[in-house]
């Protein structure tokens, strides 16, 4: 058999000193049983990342790193979000594994999926994409903003995997590849699709919270989704010039009825130019900002430098 593959699980915490223990301890039979079939090599690893939390959260993973080498921890400077979190933890694995899984901390994504994606990482996939199959355990407001979410993303042309949250595996080369995306507005599922590369998907069921309680709460959801609306999408700014357009070709008709008004007398004196000169304002107006959008559109992608390309093999001989 070939050389087992590492494996790291990256799993960012803010505020989880209830679930932690419970976490760690589950986290230590499935990497056991994963490792004693030989999926992954003894050198795998747990790393948990702190994301500037006031409890005693790294005191436990301090802890847990002190009693086996299993466990590693990254600790944050202050407190930066989810996304970066998972980034500082990705972006510390890929420099000892061959592949990393990234999971929440509360164990609502289950762990029992870590199996398959391996698995289908030996099958030669690069992203292995955990997808709910189920939403039952979520609330019926919860589920329906989350699932509105996703087509609004596919509607506005971003490429983006239905009910899946930030529960998967990436191969190295993924990770080399998300490292050259630069942007500071981090919305990894948009971009992780963006790397390429082949890649599947892995269902399982979405489980309750085991303790504790969300650290996304509406107003934190809703910049999130906002976040990934305008970090991946122009065209809200588009629609603007399309409206510009539409009251402009308005503010002419409004023109030639006025005029009309105006020649067959029927209008008070002053009314005419009102008219007119309020929908040409108005368009004139609209249309402007929507070409300033575009502009400003570009730069926005501009200053994202994001890569290009990657290329994924080059066949080449020279000589
Ligand atoms: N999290 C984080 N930093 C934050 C907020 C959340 O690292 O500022 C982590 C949190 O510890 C958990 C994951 O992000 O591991 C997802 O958070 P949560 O389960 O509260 O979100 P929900 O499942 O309710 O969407
Ligand atoms: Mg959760």
């Amino acid at each position: 058999m070939k050389e087992a593959k590492t494996l790291y699980v990256v799993i960012p915490c803010y505020k989880e000193e209830e679930v932690l223990p419970e976490t760690a301890r589950r986290m230590k039979i499935k990497m056991k049983s994963l490792m004693d079939s030989g999926m992954i090599s003894p050198e795998s690893r747990v790393m948990f990342v702190n994301d500037g939390s006031k409890d005693r959260t790294w005191d436990i993973i301090a802890q847990l790193h002190e009693e086996d080498k299993l466990f590693s921890g990254v600790n944050l400077s202050r407190n930066r979000g989810h996304q970066n979190a998972l980034l500082a933890g990705l972006m510390t694995a890929v420099n000892y594994a061959d592949m990393v899984v990234s999971m929440d901390a509360d164990l609502q994504d289950d762990i029992n999926a870590i199996d398959a994606m391996v698995e289908q990482y030996h099958n030669g996939y690069d992203v292995v994409y955990g997808v709910r199959s189920s939403r039952k355990t979520d609330t019926f407001f919860k589920r329906f903003t989350a699932e509105s979410f996703y087509r609004l993303m596919k509607a506005l042309g971003v490429d983006i995997i239905f009910n899946h949250a930030d529960y998967r595996l990436m191969s190295r080369r993924a990770l080399e590849g998300l490292a050259d995306f630069k942007e500071v507005n981090l919305f990894l599922r948009g971009i992780v699709p963006q790397i390429g590369y082949p890649w599947t998907t892995v269902e399982y069921a979405r489980a309750e919270r085991f303790a504790g309680e969300s650290k996304y709460p509406l107003k934190k959801m809703l910049s999130f989704a906002f976040d990934g609306i305008t970090s991946f999408s122009i065209k809200p700014m588009r629609l603007i010039l399309h409206l510009g357009a539409i009251v402009f070709a308005i503010s002419i008709l409004m023109l030639l009825w006025a005029l009309a008004a105006y020649i067959s007398g029927s209008s008070v004196a002053g009314w005419t130019s009102l008219m007119g000169s309020i929908w040409l304002i108005g368009g004139i107006q609209l249309l402007s900002l929507g070409v300033i959008g575009e502009y400003v559109g570009k730069v926005y992608g501009e200053t994202k430098a994001r890569p290009r390309f990657i290329i994924q093999q080059v066949l080449n001989k020279p000589e």
